[in-house]
């Protein structure tokens, strides 16, 4: 059976040539960064090379990039480390949990948070964002690009706010990284975070970019890794995979690798709403990462149709895979006004740099078919199909 992956915003497979800049550093090359002996200086130079290329994709200095686990622990640092008791906080309500609940914990630590709402296309409006700032606002944390939708938030203008309020902005651009050009000067922001996952890097490393002259309290103490930003041995292979994917996701922007993925994205979206009716897309209407679509097909319950797909070699998500395991439905769908069995009936499907047109061929082969297989076989869209 031919296997296709349409969940590379859950995670992405390791390029071939970031697992070969990786391997070496789980072998013969195994110092500690911080170590003054060559095997030492050998791995220091690997994090700064991967420090280098990180920075070039977002557009800043190396020295602005502190190395952490993963997007989570990125999100954290920020959002943990940029205020204090008493300070106001603005985010939005379709952030990830890595910003919606440490936001939750900053409430429970003597902060307010404002969740600021969004619209149907799960895009949040920036004059919202102005109207909440407060005498105490400290940081406003907006997500560049949702995990669910792939819609772009609008974080320059957002950057724009907080700039003339006097306020930190942190942006989690996990889902935006290696999918659109990121510029953190051109959007202002203190703080912007990304994961290797997401970008063909391994599980487990990210970074966080801090503005030069940011004060950000570590969320642990310990060494003084990372100028006293992240405490902790580096993760050499791993850093060394995020930098050689960074450079690797440069350098597809240059041949336009980005527009050919949207096409591809389209085609898929296109041909399914073309032969399923009731279907349609969340977040129609707004600008997304091109390799993103999220479709609902009414009467559908997507837990079934994610099994249904799986046995037949298709890999997609019917929510954040983050929470997978929970029943509920997905937070941003409910807070784009979706109806919980709407929200309950959607699929989202992913592209990644591995994707090739065969892939959305057979995808267009299974997708159109199964859900009216399984539309057949509920009893709610018969007796609707009766009564009509
Ligand atoms: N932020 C967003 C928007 C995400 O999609 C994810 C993961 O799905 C994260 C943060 C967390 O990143 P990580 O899995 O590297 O901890």
């Amino acid at each position: 059976m031919r296997r296709i992956y349409l969940d590379n915003n859950a995670t992405t497979p390791v390029l071939p040539q970031v697992w070969d800049a990786m391997r070496p550093w789980f072998g013969e090359q195994f110092g500690n960064a911080s170590s003054i002996h060559q095997p030492g200086q050998n791995a220091r130079a690997a994090v700064e090379d991967a420090r280098q290329q990180v920075a070039a994709l977002l557009g800043c200095h190396a020295s602005e990039i502190v190395f952490t686990s993963g997007g989570t622990e990125a999100d954290n640092l920020a959002v943990a480390g940029l205020v204090r008791a008493g300070d106001h906080v603005i985010t939005s309500s379709i952030e990830h949990h890595a910003v919606l609940l440490a936001c939750k914990h900053l409430e429970e630590c003597g902060c307010e948070v404002t969740f600021v709402p969004v619209d149907g296309r799960s895009l949040l409006d920036p004059d919202d964002v102005r109207r909440a700032l407060r005498p105490n606002t400290k940081l406003i944390s907006v997500m560049m690009a949702n995990n669910e939708t792939g819609v772009l938030q609008p974080v320059e203008e957002i950057g724009k706010i907080a700039a003339e309020a006097g306020v930190c902005f942190h942006t989690d651009a996990v889902q935006g990284a290696g999918k659109v050009p990121i510029d953190v000067q051109r959007i202002g922001c203190h703080a912007l975070s990304i994961s290797g996952h997401k970008i063909h890097a391994p599980q487990g490393v990210g970074a966080l970019y801090v503005r030069k002259g940011t004060k950000i309290q570590p969320l642990f103490y310990g060494g003084r890794h990372e100028r006293s930003r992240r405490a902790g041995t580096e993760n050499v292979p791993g850093i060394v995979g995020l930098g050689k994917a960074a450079q690797i996701a440069k350098e597809a922007f240059e041949r336009s690798d980005d527009k050919k993925m949207a096409a591809m994205r389209d085609r898929l979206q296109q041909a399914i709403l073309a032969q399923v009716d009731e279907a349609g897309v969340n977040g129609d209407g707004a600008s997304r990462v091109p390799n993103t679509t999220n479709i609902y097909f009414d009467h559908i319950d997507s837990e079934a149709l994610v099994i249904s797909l799986d046995l037949k070699g298709l890999a997609v998500s019917g929510g954040a895979a983050c929470s997978s395991g929970a029943t509920e439905p997905s937070h941003v769908l409910v807070a784009m006004g979706l109806r919980g069995d709407q929200a309950r009936a959607s699929i989202r499907f992913s592209l990644g740099k591995q994707t090739v047109a065969e892939d959305i061929d057979a995808t267009l082969a299974l997708v159109p078919e199964t859900v009216a297989r399984l539309r057949d076989l509920s009893p709610l869209y018969k007796k609707q199909a009766v009564s009509t």
